[in-house]
């Protein structure tokens, strides 16, 4: 029986994804983002939590009452392409209640099993770190052929993409960034849902503390909300 390495749950989310939905954080990472909220979703271990697609369904069928239309499943992560083969088969047994699922991905892991899980996902969340790919590097520890590679499975399949990207104030919070990101997503992008700005906050530092894994922005306050906004507006948001 194929399993999930689960990090967590949550019920009722109301951010990654459209309307109200179910959704599975996944366990392990490849990369290693500078300012990752859930340092310790990256790793897989003898402890980490199984979890069956039977599970799996019993649970998201609890929340089917609130999710209306566009409602539904989320995995994310961690990264949940790392888990292709159980994806598949939960996707599958998710469709067969009708209920429909959400990919919520940064496109740093590919395998065998990514163009079926692209294909069958309602629209992908991507997080796209960063256009340029030296700091696409510079902030996950990766390469961005992984991310171009999803993108492109995504068109294939005419998937939708809701692109993300965080701000970090300092780092990619100017004008010239968002309009490169614009280019970029224009450039590369088919079917895009919406693009959304995200504000760097620095809660995980706890976290990051508590794991010992050295935080490299201490310093950086969170982002300021207004400046954030008249980025998303450069954007177009
Ligand atoms: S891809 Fe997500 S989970 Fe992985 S390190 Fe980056 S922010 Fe953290």
């Amino acid at each position: 029986m194929t399993t999930g390495k689960l990090h967590s749950i949550e019920t009722f989310g109301a951010v990654d994804g459209p309307g109200i939905r179910t959704v599975f954080f996944l366990q392990g990472c490849p990369a290693r983002c500078m300012y990752c909220h859930n340092p310790d979703s990256w790793t897989v271990t003898e402890e980490t939590e199984q979890i069956t697609i039977e599970r799996v369904v019993h649970t998201a069928k609890r929340g089917r009452p609130y999710y209306g239309k566009d409602g539904g499943v989320t995995f994310s992560g961690g990264e949940p392409l790392m888990q292709g083969a159980f994806l598949s088969e939960a996707m599958d047994a998710l469709a067969e209640e009708g209920i429909s699922t959400v990919i919520d991905t940064s496109g740093t892991y590919i395998d065998e099993f990514t163009q079926k899980v692209i294909e069958d996902s309602q629209l992908l969340l991507l997080d796209i770190k960063h256009s340029d790919p030296k700091k696409f590097e510079e902030i996950t520890g990766l390469k961005q052929d992984n991310l171009l590679r999803v993108i492109d499975l995504a068109n294939e399949a005419d998937k939708p993409l809701w692109i993300r990207q965080v701000i970090v104030p300092g780092f990619n919070d100017t004008e010239e960034n968002a309009a490169e990101l614009k280019a970029f997503v224009k450039q590369r992008v088919k079917n895009l849902y919406k693009i959304e700005l995200l504000g760097y906050h620095n809660m995980a530092i706890e976290k990051w503390d508590k794991l010992g894994i050295p935080y490299k922005l201490r310093d950086v306050e969170p982002m300021d909300r207004g400046k954030l906004a008249r980025l998303s507006q450069t954007i177009g948001l």
